[in-house]
């Protein structure tokens, strides 16, 4: 934090957010999917949907493409060979990089499923409006951009969606 919220504008980093990403629609994120990546997708849901993670205050669910925020699907189409996953901003859809999952995978055995596991993890928080929790925040969080296989919510990743989703569910009940 820095700044004096009268005089001068105040800089609320280390909060990391990005509306661009944003694809929550009435306090709910619903999802769909043709990835192959299902149980990774399902597991980030339930991860996110859970108070135990210190997450939960906005549901994700899984429905058919038709009542879906954001769609999500495989591509092996990427010029890039390090990127796993990527959020679009203007079509709502999470592309999984497959042929990059399946090369971190096989990288990093017997643990490799984390790398797939991380990406489901990663994109959903950007579809939440979680932004990079670096350059300030811990680079063993999930919205840090390296992909560490990081699996557990770091205490930057807690505070950037409670600041963000506590605040904007209270200001929605004040309405
Ligand atoms: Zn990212």
């Amino acid at each position: 934090m820095g700044g004096d919220h009268v005089s001068v504008h105040v800089l609320y980093d280390p909060w990391h957010h990005n509306d661009n990403w944003w694809w929550v629609r009435n306090l709910g994120l619903i999802w769909s999917s043709t990835s192959t990546y299902a149980d990774d997708l399902n597991a980030a849901t339930f991860n996110w949907n859970s108070a135990t993670t210190g997450m939960g205050i906005i549901t994700v669910s899984t429905s058919s493409v038709s009542n879906a925020d954001v769609a999500i699907y495989d591509t092996t189409t990427t010029t890039n060979d390090v990127v796993l996953g990527r959020t679009f901003s203007n079509e709502g859809t999470i592309q999984l990089f497959a042929t990059n999952i399946n090369a971190e995978v096989n990288r990093h055995p017997p643990n490799g499923w984390k790398w797939e596991r991380w990406v489901a993890l990663h994109e959903f928080g950007h579809a939440l409006g979680l932004g990079h929790s670096d350059p300030y925040g811990s680079a063993t969080s999930v919205m840090y951009t390296h992909d560490d296989g990081v699996l557990d919510f770091s205490s930057s990743d807690k505070s950037d969606y409670n600041f963000l989703w506590s605040t904007i569910k209270w200001i929605t009940s004040q309405l």
